[in-house]
């Protein structure tokens, strides 16, 4: 046996595990620090009402005879929620297909299999500061990657430089970690530069709920050209709060590769996955309900007043940041290493971030705060990275 040598150019640990690592240090010599965590990108409200009821209503059915559900006849999900998942596009003027639709236990899992559709030899062009999954899913399959630089000077939302050429493109918007959004204009010029390199552009819009500028479109599907070239990663994840739940969804467009990758996906998910639970489902499709979505939305809403209390904190003293807006992340400039700035803030907040480095090398010399904390540990939060900055 000859194990994937590829493996050997990840980096050892996954970002997350090194904080995890640190923390629980610290944590055993100071077991009294009460610490406050906005590093992980994790939800911390409550599943909608709305949502919590479908899912009741769901295993009540599994524990009767009658309504009992096995496997899903299909792996691409039930069509009680691609229909609803339609109607969530059309809401935003995006018409996508129920059949168009896959669903999926997460925008992750999806990210990770998604690299099954190409040839290893494809050249594949990610945005740093990058979603670590991008980049180690490619790696692993031994894939060359080219950076672009999103930096400072660019707004963190990098356009195409036709110099450059690729086969697999990654977006992230609005962006992990940066929380940069594209507008619709700058997303129309990543679609025309895909089209004429024969590219395809895997687009993640796991936070497009926090989309608050009317510039900027929820779906990629909402610039024209976008069907013959694009795949939309999406999740319920951070739209209502299923971190703990698991379900997502990939928008395959009939238009790609003439629908020859509709068919490849399909036929990989239902070869290497058995569908996501009728529960998850249920649940799912109650959160894109009216009620769910309003709930949700009150959700969201508290996010945001968190993200424009920290933005406001750091304008306060006069720290460079960006983000909050369309996004729960704010990426602020730390002034020193990253990694450097994650202990201080530890050592001497007892406050928990995301050192930019682990996002790529342009994150160096920034960090991540998240908006997902209560209104009262994020008050509290800022209270003690004033005093320390
Ligand atoms: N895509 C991005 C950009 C994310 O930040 C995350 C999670 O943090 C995911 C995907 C994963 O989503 P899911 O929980 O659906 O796996």
């Amino acid at each position: 046996m000859k194990l994937n040598r590829n493996y050997d150019n990840v980096k050892d640990s996954y970002l997350f595990v090194e904080i995890a690592r640190r923390v629980a240090a610290y944590s055993a010599d100071h077991p009294d620090a009460k610490l406050i965590r906005m590093g992980i990108g994790d939800v911390t409200r409550p599943l909608a009402p709305a949502v919590v009821e479908a899912g009741l209503k769901a295993m009540a059915e599994m524990g009767r005879a009658e309504t009992f559900r096995g496997y899903s006849p299909d792996s691409q999900g039930y069509d009680f929620l691609r229909e609803r998942i339609s109607a969530y596009y059309a809401r935003f003027g995006v018409k996508i297909a129920p059949r168009e639709i896959h669903v999926s236990d997460g925008a992750k899992s999806d990210c990770g299999n998604i690299v099954d559709m190409f040839a290893d030899d494809n050249t594949v062009l990610i945005p740093d500061p990058v979603y670590p999954v991008y980049v180690d899913s490619n790696i692993m399959s031994g894939r060359k990657i080219i950076y672009c630089d999103a930096t400072e000077e660019n707004d963190f939302a990098p356009l195409p430089d036709e110099k450059v050429k690729c086969d697999i493109i990654y977006l992230c918007s609005p962006n992990n970690p940066t929380g940069s959004a594209f507008t619709k204009e700058q997303l129309a010029a990543w679609v025309d530069y895909a089209r004429r390199q024969g590219a395809v552009i895997i687009y993640d819009a796991a936070y497009e709920a926090f989309i608050t500028d009317p510039d900027v479109p929820r779906s990629i599907f909402a610039v024209d050209g976008a069907r013959e070239c694009a795949v939309e990663l999406c999740s319920f994840s951070k739209t209502a709060g299923f971190t703990g739940v698991r379900c997502g969804y990939t928008v395959v467009p009939d238009e790609l590769c003439g629908g020859k990758f509709a068919k490849m996906w399909a036929r990989r998910q239902s070869t290497k996955f058995n569908g996501t639970s009728y529960i998850q489902q249920r649940m799912a499709e109650a959160a894109y309900s009216e009620e769910g979505i309003k709930q949700n939305m009150e959700n969201i809403a508290a996010y945001r007043k968190n993200a424009a209390l920290i933005s406001s904190a750091l304008d306060e003293i006069g720290i460079y940041h960006t983000g909050g807006k369309n996004s729960p992340y704010i990426w602020l400039k730390c002034g020193t290493d990253s990694w450097t700035f994650f202990d201080r803030l530890l050592n001497d907040a007892n406050v928990v971030g995301t050192p930019g480095s682990g996002f790529g090398r342009n994150g160096e010399g920034f960090f991540r705060l998240t908006a997902f904390n209560t209104y009262e540990n994020t008050v509290a939060a800022l209270e003690r990275i004033k005093k320390i900055l």
